[in-house]
């Protein structure tokens, strides 16, 4: 394993503070990451945030470098890069089942389209019973990635990730 893929496998373990169920590496933020030659020299991970201004970037920036710091690597440089905008389609096929899983309806595919007018309108299936009979109850669910859903067959509230 070389130095970037060992430092691929850590941030692997780092989770979002928003869904502790998906780590960094499954939604998709990491970018990019630089190694230096000689084995001191600081290492640098370009993360783009999920949304501008999401209150949680500075925790997954601290995150990231303690895991790295308890790997070994002593200088962690954290860049944010805010351009290409991240987008629900970077999250990994296996992030999307872990959403599913922990009962987050995973975003409708092809939302990421901002082009595609009324793209929200199509019915979000619930991730318990896979009904598409659901209603949105509130534009805001446990945080502000989320939308509050409720299923009218099993009844049961969940959460839809919706930003993108
Ligand atoms: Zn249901």
């Amino acid at each position: 394993m070389n130095r970037t893929e060992h430092i691929r496998a850590i941030l692997e373990t780092v989770t979002d503070p928003e869904i502790p169920v998906l780590t960094i590496t499954d939604m998709g933020i990491v970018r990019s990451i630089y190694t230096p030659d000689d084995d001191d020299g600081p290492v640098e991970i370009v993360i783009t945030p999920t949304y501008s201004g999401c209150p949680a970037m500075n925790t997954i920036e601290v995150n990231i470098k303690s895991a790295l710091q308890e790997a070994g690597y002593s200088t962690v440089r954290v860049r944010t890069v805010l351009s290409p905008a991240w987008t629900t389609a970077w999250i990994t096929e296996a992030g999307r089942q872990k959403l599913e899983a922990y009962g987050i309806a995973p975003p409708l595919r092809g939302t990421e389209d901002k082009n595609a007018l009324f793209a929200d309108a199509r019915p979000v299936p619930c991730p318990l019973c896979k009904s598409t009979h659901t209603e949105m109850i509130s534009q805001f669910g446990s945080t502000p990635c989320k939308a509050l859903y409720r299923c009218n067959d099993c009844l049961e509230p969940f959460d839809y990730f919706k930003c993108h």
